[in-house]
């Protein structure tokens, strides 16, 4: 049952979302936008004022009549966020990231062949250096991690990391005493395009391609956890039954034929153009993902991740696998599109998910 700090979650959730996607606007326009009360609005913005990520700017200078209406937005710099994206093959990059969804700050650093205790070790670093580096008050740290994170920041598995039940999330907000979300990295790329993207997102998948596959789902606008914090993990559905054998011991999984350093290999030892190899990959992606998005009809396709999968023949095979596998009804509305925020997805969504936190939005 909803109870009233549901309500208050929601609501916020709502004007902050309309907000990066309208504005500045007045209270008024709010209220026109949301279908709240104008009452309801003008609380919930003193709210988000309180908490520093909304300020008030001058009166709109758009014609009418009636006195001038005072507009509102998101306090971009009034908070930043933390963020560390773990998801690449041989590289963590850290930043600090705007409440307006923009990295201000963004280092890269060399993983080498980092693991387990050893790669903890290289996030804290990464950590204290954009610590002293930040100039803006922290609102916490993001963490977009690989493998499956649970509620609580643990990183339950993460295969490439070679991370068994690491509680990242608990180890840093204990180093920094700052509030730390961590989120799968395909599930912060979704969060991205949901919290910052252009287009209202109620519904859509996120295929995040980097040392692995996964995916991200945002189900009537609010990210799906699934039962046990797995949604998503599409890498070792099998789609070549004679295939290649995959770590997991299976042969053929989709991550045998689609992730970023076996694309990358088999284009650099590719005689033609490439195209080939692109067109396999993106039927491969596509035949996998026909079942899933037709059993939710979602048509919202974003490809998160560089090289190969940021190409348009990637993408329109991928589209062309799944339209010819799915319903028309389903076909017709298709869009596999890049991420709103290119290579930054990841770390965008990971400061989304801790403004999520902040404002109390599970
Ligand atoms: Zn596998």
């Amino acid at each position: 049952m909803a109870t009233p700090e549901d309500a208050r979650r929601a609501n916020r959730s709502l004007l902050l979302r309309t907000l990066h996607r309208n504005g500045p606007v007045s209270r008024a326009d709010l209220a026109k936008v949301t279908g709240l009360t104008r009452a309801t609005v003008s609380a919930v913005v003193r709210d988000l004022m309180d908490d520093e990520v909304v300020e008030e700017l001058g009166l709109s200078t758009a014609g009418g009549v009636g006195k001038p209406a005072t507009l509102v937005d998101v306090a971009a710099d009034g908070r930043h966020v933390l963020c560390l994206d773990l998801s690449e093959p041989a590289r963590f990059v850290g930043a600090i990231v705007n409440l307006a969804g923009k990295v201000v700050v963004r280092r890269t650093y060399d993983r080498k062949d980092r693991t387990g205790r050893s790669a903890v070790t290289l996030v804290r670093r990464i950590g204290r250096e954009l610590v002293a580096d930040a100039e803006r008050p922290l609102l916490g740290i993001g963490v977009a991690s690989p493998g499956i994170v649970d509620a609580d920041g643990v990183v339950v598995t993460a295969a490439h990391l070679g991370w068994t039940g690491v509680p990242l999330g608990a180890e840093l907000a204990a180093e920094f005493g700052l509030p730390v979300a961590v989120v799968n990295d395909a599930n912060a790329a979704a969060l991205a395009e949901l919290t910052f993207g252009a287009e209202p997102a109620r519904n859509l998948i996120c295929v995040r391609v980097d040392e692995g596959v996964g995916a991200g789902l945002v189900l009537d606008g609010r990210l799906f956890a699934g039962s046990t914090y797995a949604t998503g993990e599409i890498g070792h559905v099998v789609v070549v039954p004679d295939g290649d054998v995959c770590a997991c011991g299976k042969r053929g999984c989709l991550e045998t034929e689609v992730s970023a350093p076996l694309l990358a290999g088999r284009l650099q030892a590719d005689a033609g153009d490439g195209t080939a190899v692109l067109q396999r990959a993106g039927e491969h992606l596509g035949t996998a993902l026909a079942t899933v998005l037709s059993a939710l009809d979602v048509a919202d396709v974003v490809l998160s991740g560089s090289g190969a999968v940021a190409t348009d023949t990637f993408r329109a095979a991928a589209a062309g696998a799944i339209a010819a596998r799915a319903m028309p009804v389903l076909g017709d509305r298709l869009v596999v599109r890049a991420a709103t925020f290119g290579f930054d997805d990841v770390l965008v969504g990971a400061a989304a998910r801790v403004l999520d936190l902040e404002l109390g939005i599970r």
